[in-house]
């Protein structure tokens, strides 16, 4: 039997979104994700298998190939660099933005900034691009409590209704990026596996598009 198709898939808000997508490609899991601890499933489709991951580790399976193709944030692949992976296709799915934010009414100093979150690499490269000197402080959570509790003067963290800095007496201040949910392929795979590959990102393509014509229909 041929080698089996590895996907990887991100646990959590993103695997919701992304299960009708793969569905509507003929790819769905042969029992419920949620009703064992299971982390490896067969699909429908013959020798096509799913593998379910956090989010951060996705793009280290694609990018060693021990998935041929995953599925992850464009902001989890900005901090990891994800520089080895092909990146195919825009999901269109979990849309948020990447944002600085801090304590409503206080202005941030314009030289210097101590700044808490959890995407290290993606705050230096951005202060560092505007010439700001910022000591990041690596949290894995509850980054709204770093301000509030004086660690440090800003975040960078995820924004979606914004719902989540008002509740902590916080306001979004600038835009890093918009961020999306992305496929991406290991580059080795996408020319041996590029047979199986090929039709999948194109069916995935063709469901995207479908979705965004319902969004924007008569
Ligand atoms: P909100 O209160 O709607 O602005 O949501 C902000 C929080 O929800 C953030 O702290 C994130 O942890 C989480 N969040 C919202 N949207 C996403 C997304 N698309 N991907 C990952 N986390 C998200």
């Amino acid at each position: 039997m041929s080698k089996p198709l590895i996907l990887a898939l991100s646990k959590g808000r993103i695997l919701k979104e992304t299960l009708p997508l793969l569905a509507e490609a003929g790819i769905e899991p042969l029992e419920p994700l949620d009703k064992s601890r299971k982390l490896l499933f067969e699909t429908t489709l013959d020798n096509v298998r799913l593998v379910i991951l956090r989010a951060v580790d996705v793009p280290t399976y694609v990018q060693m190939g021990a998935a041929d193709a995953g599925v992850a944030g464009k902001d989890v692949l900005l901090e990891h660099g994800a520089r080895a992976l092909y990146e195919p296709l825009d999901l269109n799915i979990s849309r948020c933005r990447l944002m600085t934010a801090g304590i409503e009414g206080v202005t941030p100093d314009r030289a210097r900034r101590r700044v808490a979150t959890k995407f290290v690499n993606i705050a230096r490269r951005y202060y560092s691009g505007l010439g700001i000197q910022a000591e990041v402080i690596k949290l894995y959570g509850a980054m709204e409590l770093a301000p509030m509790m004086n660690l440090a003067d800003e975040i960078v963290d995820i924004v979606d209704t914004g719902n989540t800095l008002r509740a902590n007496g916080m306001v979004a201040r600038e835009l890093i990026a918009d961020i999306s949910t992305r496929l991406v392929v290991n580059k080795a795979s996408m020319t041996v596996q590029h047979a199986r590959l090929g039709p999948l990102i194109e069916q995935l393509r063709e469901a995207v598009t479908r979705r965004s014509g319902e969004a924007t229909g008569p």
